[in-house]
Parts: structure tokens; C-alpha cells; sequence
């Protein structure tokens, strides 16, 4: 019988996690069925425990219920304790063990599927919500030479940089006390590109030769990617790869083997919908 796995979320309906891990089943042979649970607001955990109870082996966390999924584990794996956030569940007997792959998947896109270096290089995130929380680790392992966070409100991204990135070379601040310096990636961890705003970026923000990441994703670029291209950088992705990426270290942590996220991101944008 196939083990049942799932992604919670509220809304999920634009979700792609069953498109991706049912392409990661298929490709490395795994039995599996993967759906999507609508959460309402106020049942995160009933939902949780309703589908452990029917068998359930595993599940993806995403928006709002990530700090409710840290909650609930019983164990965490050391990334999601940093992160403070959870977005993948293991059923192992009677314990939950949470885990957060979100700053995995980015890493992974970013030198696997788009083939970047990432240590001496300088790098600005813009942002200090959850997703920025999550991926400054995993960053720092890698080597920058320069790590800077900068939020709409300030206080945030020092804040952030003083509970979970503590070093000389990393900083925090607002948009505008990073003016004059220069940055190899610039990676949007706002929800700016959701609600179509524009990120103040100051002249020269990019170095020659600069990357653009944006964590949103859709069919088309971003706001943000467009802003950026029009700054004169080499390249710009979003964050569907990084979606793909956080999807494939939850497959590996429940099955055992680590998905090619390569082929099936090409055979999901090929095939996009809304
Ligand atoms: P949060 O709500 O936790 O944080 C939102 C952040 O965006 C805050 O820093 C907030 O600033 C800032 N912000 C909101 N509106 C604006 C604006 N108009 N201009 C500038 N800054 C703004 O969200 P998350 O961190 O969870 O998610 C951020 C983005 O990352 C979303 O687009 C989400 O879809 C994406 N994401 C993508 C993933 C992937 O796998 N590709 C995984 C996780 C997230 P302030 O603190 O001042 O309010």
C-alpha cells in the first residue's frame, strides 16, 4: 500500500508540492500519494493529528502554520530550532519530528540549478520575515563574504542578525543604511512582490556582473526581477526553484533518497498553471 503524505496550508489551492513530489516519486521509484489539506485558521493541529491518525507518514508545512508546526513537534531537527520554524513533519511512532528545509532549497537552487558561487561573495537580503529567518544560516555556511539584511522596519533585520547570524561581516538594518555598497546577489525575501509594491534599491546596489533571486514565484517574472534587470544584472530567477529545492530535502528526509529538482522544475514550468 502507498504511504500517504500531504501539504497543510491556508490557501493551498496554487500549491505545487503534489505536482513536485509526486514528479520526485516517479523519478526515484518511491510508492507514495501526496495531496493538499486546506487548514482552517484556528484546526492546524486538529488537521495535523486527524491525518497522522489515518496513517499518514508525513507532512509540508506552509503559510500561516509554520510557527504552529514548530509548536507541535516533539523533536527538531538543529536548522529548524535556528529558523524557529518548521515546514516539514515526520510521523515517527509517537513522535512528531519537525524540520525546516527552506534555507536547503534555496542553497541547493542556487548553486545546483543556477550554477552560482556563493563563498566570497557579498550578499544583500531584503527582508527579515520568516523566510528570511529560515535561509540566513544555511547562507552563512556557504561562505559569503559579506552577509546584509535589510527590512522596512530596521529593528527587524537587527533583530534577526543578532539571534541568528551573529558575525563581524554580517549586518542589519533599514534599505537605505546600505547605500554606497556594492552586492554580488541580492536575494528579495519580502512579500513586496506579492502586493506588486516596488523595494526601494539604491543606485549601484548591484556589482558588476550581480545576480537577483526573488523567493516569489508565478508565471512570469516579478516585479522585483524586472527592477532588478532594469539595474543592469546578468541574471534573475524566482523562487521556484527554491520551492523545488525545500521539497526535495523533505523527500529525502521521509524516503531516503535526494531527488534531480533539475528535470522536474523544467517539466512543471513547461506545463504552469495558475
Ligand atoms: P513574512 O510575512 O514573514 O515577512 C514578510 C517580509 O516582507 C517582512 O520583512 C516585511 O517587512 C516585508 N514586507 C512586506 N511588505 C513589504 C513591502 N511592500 N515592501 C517591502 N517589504 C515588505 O513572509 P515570509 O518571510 O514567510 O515570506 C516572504 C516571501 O518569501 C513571500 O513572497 C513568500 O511567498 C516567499 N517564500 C518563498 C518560498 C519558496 O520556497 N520559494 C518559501 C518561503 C517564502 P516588515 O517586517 O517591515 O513588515
Amino acid at each position: 500500500m502507498s504511504d500517504h503524505y500531504a501539504v497543510i496550508g491556508n490557501p493551498i489551492s496554487h500549491s505545487k508540492s503534489p505536482a513536485l513530489h509526486t514528479a520526485f516519486a516517479r523519478q526515484c521509484a518511491q510508492d507514495i500519494v501526496y495531496g493538499a489539506i486546506f487548514g482552517p485558521l484556528d484546526k492546524f493541529a486538529e488537521c495535523v493529528t486527524a491525518f497522522r491518525a489515518s496513517g499518514g507518514k508525513g507532512m509540508n508545512v506552509t503559510l500561516p502554520f509554520k510557527l504552529e508546526a514548530f509548536a507541535i513537534a516533539d523533536e527538531l531537527t538543529e536548522r529548524a530550532r535556528l529558523a524557529e520554524a518548521v515546514n516539514t513533519l515526520m510521523f515517527d511512532n509517537d513522535r512528531i519530528l519537525g524540520d525546516n528545509t527552506d534555507g536547503v532549497g534555496l542553497v541547493r537552487d542556487l548553486k545546483e540549478n543556477l550554477g552560482l558561487t556563493l563563498a566570497g561573495k557579498r550578499i544583500l537580503i531584503l527582508g527579515a520575515g520568516g523566510a528570511a529567518r529560515g535561509v540566513l544560516r544555511p547562507l552563512l555556511e556557504e561562505g559569503p563574504s559579506r552577509l546584509a539584511i535589510a527590512n522596512n522596519t530596521p529593528s527587524k533585520a537587527v533583530a534577526l542578525k543578532e539571534q541568528v547570524a551573529n558575525a563581524a561581516h554580517v549586518s542589519g538594518g533599514g534599505f537605505s543604511d546600505f547605500k554606497g555598497e556594492q552586492f554580488d546577489l541580492v536575494i528579495n525575501a519580502t512579500s513586496a512582490s506579492l502586493s506588486g509594491d516596488a523595494i526601494p534599491l539604491h543606485d549601484g546596489v548591484f556589482a558588476d556582473g550581480a545576480f537577483a533571486y526573488d523567493m516569489a514565484y508565478g508565471d512570469g517574472n516579478t516585479p522585483f526581477m524586472d527592477a532588478a534587470l532594469a539595474h543592469g544584472v546578468a541574471g534573475v530567477a524566482d523562487g521556484f526553484g527554491m520551492l523545488a529545492g525545500q521539497a526535495a530535502e523533505s523527500f529525502h528526509l521521509w524516503r531516503g533518497v535526494r531527488p534531480d529538482i533539475v528535470p522536474v522544475i523544467a517539466e512543471i514550468r513547461a506545463n504552469w498553471t495558475r
